[in-house]
């Protein structure tokens, strides 16, 4: 079984912070101590062997940059105006190809159908390898660094499209790796956003012309649901939802940041994957950073996955989009969960509520596959 997390702002925290996810979270926690990252972002979930330990194979990683009317003063990534907003989005774009250029071995991006299978073939073939060779050294590599593992797949996710000055632009981020894009954050020129709700604009319609054309994948994750509506109706290519709950479930009726009984039954019409998100206040309404995490254990997850999953009549519908790291840390993560190698402790949760090995495999991971396979280039 293996684990694909569809929402990851990598490269947000590495411009931001400068952290390095080729370290354990263990590491870079003991890195930052007293420093501004824990402080203002939480300490972090994140890291290659934490990778390893929880199979973590493919991450959807982000291009995220704060608009300046939504920023807080110790943000330093966030723009006034769409040139400043492509520069930093590029910005990002080309972290995640150095990153994948100086440590082929433990990330790599993936653009296409051949990268995806080659990434999938090395977690799946590698593993006896891996353990043939551990035998007769595991007493003197205990303690030692993991050296061998897999490369983390990192499919690259444009979140706000602002850094898009214009459609014809398009083919240049597809150019550059870029395979999905979510047109929202807060509002954009392109259509509501969250808690600034409006529909798609007149260049809303133009961009997601354009991302058609050029095959992207389109995450209505933060549009307004009267933007992500028209959306539904409109696109013609594939649709997902990376990371948001299902709004039913939780207390907060005047948020538009989840997925309302409308727009949840008109993804499903169009055969989209939703991303359930593991931030505490996304699993449990006013739980605020500071309060005890026992309050959210992960079984509140496993709610909404089942939620998505019962509306759907099957398991082909829900997957992971953790967000860690987005904006939170460990602090606010559910009670189990240390790093993400605890996304698996969803298992033996998804077991207990019945739900078959397959359809585990599915919701952990098969679901984003399936979606890959069919919307990436050969
Ligand atoms: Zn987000």
């Amino acid at each position: 079984m293996l684990i694909v997390d569809a929402h990851q702002d990598l490269a947000w925290n590495m411009l931001t912070f400068g952290r390095d996810y080729t370290c354990s979270a263990f590491e870079t926690r003991r890195l930052e101590q007293g420093g501004e990252a824990p402080l203002r972002n939480g300490d972090t979930l994140l890291g290659w062997p934490d990778y390893q330990r929880g199979r973590v194979a493919l991450v959807f990683s982000t291009l995220f940059v704060t608009p300046g009317h939504r920023r807080e003063a110790w943000e330093t990534v966030y723009y006034h105006d769409f040139s400043q907003a492509h520069a930093l989005y590029r910005a990002q774009v080309d972290a995640y190809h150095r990153l994948a250029d100086q440590h082929p071995e433990k990330f790599r991006l993936v653009q296409s159908r051949a990268d995806l299978e080659a990434l999938l073939d090395h977690w799946e073939a590698g593993e006896q390898d891996i353990i043939k060779e551990k035998e007769p050294v595991a007493e003197q590599r205990r303690s030692e660094p993991v050296h061998q593992g897999h490369p983390v797949g990192l499919v690259i996710l444009m979140e706000g499209a602002e850094g898009v000055r214009e459609p014809a632009e398009l083919e240049e981020w597809w150019r550059l790796g870029v395979r999905v894009i979510g047109p929202a954050w807060a509002g954009t020129r392109f259509c509501g956003g969250t808690r600034e709700p409006g529909p798609l604009t007149k260049e809303g319609y133009a961009l997601l012309e354009g991302m058609a054309e050029q095959g992207f994948v389109l995450d209505v994750t933060h549009m307004d649901e009267k933007a992500l509506m028209q959306a539904l109706d409109f696109y013609p290519g594939r649709i997902i939802s990376t990371h948001a709950n299902a709004h039913a479930l939780l207390k907060d009726p005047d948020s538009n940041r989840h997925l309302s009984e409308r727009a949840i039954h008109g993804l499903l019409a169009r055969q989209a994957v939703m991303g359930v998100c593991p931030l505490n206040q996304f699993l449990l309404s006013g739980w605020k950073r500071g309060e005890r995490r026992e309050l959210v254990p992960l079984q509140r997850l496993v709610e909404h996955i089942d939620y998505i999953c019962q509306r759907a009549g099957d398991a082909r519908h829900a997957g992971l989009g953790s967000d860690f790291d987005g904006g939170y840390g460990v602090q606010s993560a559910p009670y189990e969960i240390d790093t993400v190698a605890d996304l698996c402790k969803l298992v033996p949760l998804l077991e207990e509520r019945g739900y078959p090995e397959m359809d585990i495999a599915a919701i952990l991971g098969g679901n984003w596959l399936s979606v890959l396979r069919e919307v990436l280039p050969a």
